[in-house]
């Protein structure tokens, strides 16, 4: 049986936190699914399609990583996937105690399905993506935070 994992997120955008994270995680899946988390009546920063370009271009052609958005339960997606876990990162208590909730309940809604937490490295931990959204909307260069991509410039245009 294929090992899959799903990193859900808003990515909003995607750090070079959320890279290491698919990185350290790939030697234990066989595919991870790295989908963006969006709803229709929270306001983004950058479109999804910008979003999911970037996340591409971090990776390459890693024939074990796809990327695509989703609007709806993380369970259910994970369910239409045959996707048996859930990736998350954790930086500091409060991100366990926010995780702790959401992967007890997912758990109570599908059994099967685990939550797998690796922790940050020291150097990513300071990095989320509203703090970079601060930064570029103030006209700041908050490219060392981020994956690199073909066109950096892109990253200044909301
Ligand atoms: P959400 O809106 O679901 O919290 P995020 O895009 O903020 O989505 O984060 C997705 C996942 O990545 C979460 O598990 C979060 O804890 C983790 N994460 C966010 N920033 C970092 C970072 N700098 N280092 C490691 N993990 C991170």
């Amino acid at each position: 049986m294929k090992h899959i994992a799903i990193f859900p997120g808003s990515f909003d955008p995607f750090t070079i936190g959320h890279e290491s994270i698919v990185t350290r995680a790939l030697p234990l899946f066989d595919k991870i699914i790295i989908c963006i988390g969006y709803n229709s009546e929270k306001e983004q920063f950058f479109p999804i399609e910008k979003r999911i370009q970037w996340i591409k271009e971090a990776f390459g052609n890693n024939p074990k990583i796809e990327v695509e958005s989703f609007c709806g339960l993380t369970v259910e997606y994970c369910q239409s996937k045959n996707a048996k876990f859930i990736l998350r990162g954790l930086r500091t208590a409060a991100d366990f105690e926010y995780e702790r909730a959401i992967a007890q309940i997912n758990k109570k809604m599908v059994h099967e399905l685990e939550s797998i937490f690796l922790l940050t490295t020291s150097e990513h931990t300071p990095i989320t993506s509203t703090i970079v959204r601060d930064i570029i909307r103030h006209g700041g260069d908050a490219l060392q935070f981020l994956p690199k991509v073909k066109d950096p410039e892109a990253y200044q245009i909301k």
